[in-house]
């Protein structure tokens, strides 16, 4: 088992749009392992590819349905499709949290369904179509390719409060990871 560490906002490749996958060789399958193996210790329900400094377009996610249907997988090179945001007070949006953004959570209005297309390691194409917490985890995924946290999609005043976490803890600039299984984050 490899875990990697896990870079935190401010590394320049969580900021940047991920290059698409054109190599499926095992280079790729190592890296995919790893990242099941980062996000399972982290804990995690997903983990791209930028937040272990690979500036690639690749993410893995772990979820369990409401009825228990397992979601977990690989998805290289994705395309996504949402349904229309409903306007709403984000005071009653859903907590989301992030990795890379280690210990806090936010409310942040995502849509409710959610189409993907990508190819798996073998370059075969499938979809998934879905709705509720797993469609926002691919949302959140999903935006970790074009090269934007969760935090900057945050309303003004979650993202003044992200914004003074994010001083107060140095993160912001480069240089900046955790260990999954060892920094314990609580503090
Ligand atoms: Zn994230």
């Amino acid at each position: 088992m490899t875990v990697l560490p896990i870079v935190i906002s401010g590394e320049p490749v969580l900021h940047e749009p991920a290059a698409p996958v054109t190599a499926f060789d095992d280079t790729l399958r190592q890296l995919v392992a790893d990242m099941f193996d980062t996000m399972d210790e982290a804990p995690g329900v997903g983990l791209a590819a930028p937040q272990v400094g690979v500036g690639l377009q690749v993410f893995v996610y772990d979820y369990a349905e409401d009825d228990g249907t397992p979601r977990r997988g690989v998805a290289i090179n994705p395309e996504l499709f949402i349904s229309p945001l409903e306007i709403r007070d984000t005071t009653d949006a859903d907590d989301e949290g992030c990795l890379s953004f280690p210990g806090e959570r936010f409310p942040l209005v995502r849509a409710e369904k959610a189409i993907l297309r990508a190819v798996d390691l073998d370059g075969k194409p499938f979809i998934i179509e879905c709705d509720g917490w797993f469609a926002r985890i691919l949302q959140h995924e999903f935006d970790h390719l074009l090269g934007y946290l969760y935090i900057d999609r945050l309303d003004y005043e979650f993202n003044k409060q992200a914004s003074k976490i994010e001083r107060k803890r140095g993160w912001g600039k480069p240089g900046k990871s955790w260990m999954p299984g060892v920094d314990n984050l609580d503090d």
